[in-house]
């Protein structure tokens, strides 16, 4: 059984909690407080209850090197601007200077740790490292829902040195959701796919086979499943390597009276950079020297009218290179159309990563049932793999 941070006293506690602050930055300035917010609630019951916090996270790939434009300040600067008040900073996670500050935390403090995979020791889940964090608290919560799919040295070693540990009502609540909607979902459910690899989100497609009623795909990864029909797909994205795979879900999916539906129309550029849309073209008539890049009107109103019958919709992947600006529409207006359903009673559900950055983008996030802070958490979850960085919560 894994507790929830309300099941303890935390009144003059030192909690130490790992958050997941991985959010986009741009220079010196967080682009996107979505994560952040997400933690708010664990957040502000710590200090509510009457105790002092350290703060730690990861942020991008720093690879085992300090780098200043990976450093977590201007997050630690977001925060204290989210939670008009000011937060202490330390430059690493386990000298002693960082220890000092968290041991003398007065009720209501918040603390935040330099990043933390500035040490290699963090990905390697070294035990060493992992006992130098566990000496920053009394009591550990783990809110880091990007991150429970790893086991690193932040949430799973760290957790063996608590008796007092436990999950924040992030965790908590991406779990719940995730595991109600694969338990027992209203149906018809529909899975939209979407992205640049079909590889990594084969589990997925093999899971809901036999899981959704209709199964929508988007995306770069749509143009290995034309060309598996026998289309010719010009400069467009396919995965050479997954075309018989691609044929085998097609048929399968015939078998199994899974509606599969892929785009009819395309809107194309000449290449990863082009902002220039051009098109829509049918699918039968992509020019050569060109790339497909959204999905055109037609397949708009095709994904949008299926969608209509469905009452619980999962979503992972845009369907389009919706960074540049000429190919957000067709992400953009699925992502509008969905969210009209929560005030009809159905569920939309966004797997993180790439889709969540777009909804948030849209400004959407409040309309939809859940947007999910983990795309590999969330991906492992609907594919009913186990959380690893979560099992030392246990007790
Ligand atoms: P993935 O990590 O596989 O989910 O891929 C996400 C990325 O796929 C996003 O950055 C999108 O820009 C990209 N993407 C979406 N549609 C296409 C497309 N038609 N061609 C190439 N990349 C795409």
């Amino acid at each position: 059984m894994i507790r929830t941070i309300n099941a303890f006293d935390l009144k003059d506690r030192n909690v130490l909690m790992r958050v997941d602050f991985n959010v986009p930055l741009k220079g010196k300035r967080v682009v996107d407080n979505f994560r952040i917010l997400a933690t708010l609630p664990s957040l502000s019951y710590i200090l509510d209850s009457g105790a002092s916090v350290t703060l730690m996270s990861h942020l991008g790939r720093p690879r085992g090197v300090k780098n200043e434009d990976l450093s977590l300040m201007p997050v630690g600067e977001e925060l204290a601007g989210m939670l008009e008040m000011p937060i202490k900073f330390s430059h690493e996670c386990v000298s002693q200077d960082a220890l000092d500050t968290s041991l003398s935390l007065k009720p209501g403090e918040v603390h935040l740790l330099e990043n933390l995979r500035f040490q290699n020791e963090e990905t390697s889940n070294d035990p060493e490292f992992s006992n130098e964090l566990s000496k920053h608290g009394s009591v550990f919560i783990n809110d880091a829902f990007g991150i429970a799919h790893r086991a690193h040295a932040s949430n799973h070693g760290v957790a063996s040195h608590f008796k007092h540990k436990g999950m924040g009502f992030l965790i908590e609540k991406e779990i719940q959701y995730l595991d109600r909607i694969m338990r027992k979902p209203d149906r018809p459910l529909a899975l939209i796919l979407g992205g640049a690899k079909i590889d990594t989100k084969l589990d997925l497609i093999t899971t809901f086979l036999d899981k959704a009623d209709i199964i929508l795909i988007g995306g770069g990864m749509s143009f290995t499943f034309l060309k598996a029909k026998g289309k010719e797909v010009g400069k467009s994205l396919v995965d050479e390597k997954m075309i018989t795979t691609a044929k085998t879900i097609i048929q399968k999916a015939r078998e199994k009276g899974v509606k599969l539906i892929i785009p009819i129309d395309v809107v194309c550029g000449s290449n990863l950079k082009d902002e220039e849309p051009k098109g829509p073209f049918s699918i039968e008539e992509i020019p050569e020297d060109l790339m497909g890049l959204d999905i055109g009107p037609k397949t708009e109103e095709l994904f949008m009218n299926t969608l209509n019958k469905a009452e619980t919709v999962i979503w992972n992947g845009p369907v389009g290179v919706f960074e540049l600006p000429g190919f957000h529409r067709g992400t953009e207006n699925i992502a509008n159309h969905l969210s009209s359903f929560k005030s009809n009673g159905k569920k939309i559900i966004i797997g993180g990563g790439d889709t969540a950055a777009a909804i948030s983008k849209f400004g959407l996030v409040e309309t939809m049932s859940h947007v999910s802070t983990g795309g590999g958490s969330s991906l492992a979850m609907l594919t009913g793999k186990p959380l690893v960085g979560l099992t030392n919560l246990e007790v």
